[in-house]
């Protein structure tokens, strides 16, 4: 079986994917980066805190231009995980207002985005709807 490696540092894969932010031991804020200290109350004490997996569309922007490379249209999502705010693409839904809405219940899911020479994939995610058929498959 292929190696998976995940493409960003706050995605883990066991058992199940999922999320870890840095939570401040003493506010309680939550970060998805490094930080020496905390933005909200400059304590730096952190530690590791495992994010919901489903979550509520919260805002959302459909990207029609990006880089060379990055197919487009896509859905720039911001996404409410139990009280935890995520920032990620909303995959696996026609990429309109039409089907994208604030409100609706979103799930995480992991995608392989590339494979290196040794076979190791790496892993991204995004988060898709929750409902079946509100994609389409494609
Ligand atoms: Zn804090």
């Amino acid at each position: 079986m292929a190696k998976q490696i995940p493409l960003v540092e706050y995605l883990a894969l066991e058992p199940e994917p999922h999320l870890v932010a840095h939570e401040c031991t003493a506010c309680g804020a939550r970060y998805f980066d490094r930080r020496n200290a905390c933005a909200n109350c400059f304590a730096t004490d952190f530690r590791e805190v495992s994010i919901a997996t489903t979550g509520e569309l919260r805002a959302f922007t459909i990207v029609s231009l990006a880089a060379p490379g990055i197919p487009v249209p896509f859905v720039a999502g911001l996404i409410d995980c139990e009280g935890t705010s995520v920032r990620a693409n909303v995959v696996n839904i026609e990429p309109d207002a039409e089907h994208v809405h604030v409100g609706m219940k979103v799930r995480l899911a992991t995608q392989v985005i590339g494979t290196d020479s040794a076979g190791t994939d790496a892993i991204g995610f995004g988060f898709e709807p929750m409902q079946k058929g509100a994609g389409n498959g494609r």
